[in-house]
Order: structure tokens, then C-alpha cells, then sequence
């Protein structure tokens, strides 16, 4: 494998770790439920946490992986696609937010909100996704291309 794809990969399981329920069921923290849907993990469980026997099924894992993923591929192509950033249509950036869209509830996040004026994210509505810096972690979150405009512009 490539050393950098390793790399890639090492840093998304590290975001998935992060979202570990914070109360762990008491199957899951002996290593025997997947700590998303509390079922048996089965034989392609991924160990999730070194040295500690918490583990993820298969399909809860991909699921988080691909919601990661899609968002972060949407992200990339907002930073470099002025349309996208001056509120005017993209096809492509609908398209990469269509596909992460697809990956929300799959993954059991919560629908796109906006981290400047707290409401949801319409179909309707122009969104971009926002990274933002936590105290422990980054948090990719999203935000109304409008009010980001806004934002930029009074700042
Ligand atoms: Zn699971
Ligand atoms: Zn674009
Ligand atoms: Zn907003």
C-alpha cells in the first residue's frame, strides 16, 4: 500500500474514533457489540481504539468512513471553485453535497445545520461545508454559502 493512502486512512480512522458514542453500552465496551448499532461485531469488526477492546462492525465503520470521506472530497473542491464560494450555481459542488447528503443518515449524523445561524440546511437553500477548529478536534460542520458571504464581508 502506499504510504500516503496508509496515511490518509490512518487520519480517517482516527476522525471516526471521534465519533464513538460518548456512554458506551456495556456489550461494547467489552469488545462485544459494535459500539454504533450494538449488534455482535462479527468476523470483520474493526478494532477501533488501540489497546482497548472497542470495536465497530463492518457496516457502521464503511458507513462513518463514507460520510467522512464524501464531505471531505466536497470540501476540497469548495476551496478551490470560486463559484462555489460566491453563491453561484455548481453542478459539481451540488453533486459532491448530493453524495455526501446520501451518506448523513446512513452514518446517523445529524442533518446539515449552519454554524452561523444555527438553522438547517434546506434543500433550497446554498450550503458549503465548514471546518471548524474544537479544543480536541477539527469538527467538519456546514454552513449557508450566504451567510458565509456575510461573514467573510463583515469580518
Ligand atoms: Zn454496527
Ligand atoms: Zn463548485
Ligand atoms: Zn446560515
Amino acid at each position: 500500500m502506499n504510504v500516503l493512502i496508509a496515511e490518509e486512512l490512518d487520519r480517517l480512522h482516527q476522525l471516526i474514533t471521534w465519533e464513538m458514542p460518548a456512554v458506551p453500552s456495556p456489550g461494547s465496551v467489552a469488545g462485544e457489540a459494535c459500539v454504533w448499532c450494538h449488534l455482535p461485531p462479527g468476523d470483520t469488526a474493526v478494532d477501533l481504539v488501540v489497546g482497548m477492546p472497542r470495536r465497530g462492525c463492518a457496516d457502521c465503520y464503511t458507513t462513518r468512513l463514507a460520510w467522512l470521506v464524501s464531505w471531505y472530497d466536497w470540501h476540497d473542491h469548495v476551496r478551490a471553485c470560486v463559484s462555489c464560494q460566491q453563491a453561484r450555481t455548481c453542478h459539481v459542488g451540488r453533486g459532491r453535497r448530493a453524495l455526501h447528503e446520501r451518506t448523513v443518515a446512513l452514518a446517523s449524523q445529524r442533518p446539515l445545520r449552519c454554524v452561523s445561524c444555527h438553522q438547517l440546511a434546506l434543500a433550497s437553500q446554498l450550503v458549503l461545508p465548514v471546518l471548524w477548529e474544537g479544543t480536541s478536534s477539527d469538527h467538519l460542520g456546514y454552513g449557508h454559502t450566504l451567510c458565509m458571504v456575510r461573514r467573510a464581508t463583515t469580518r
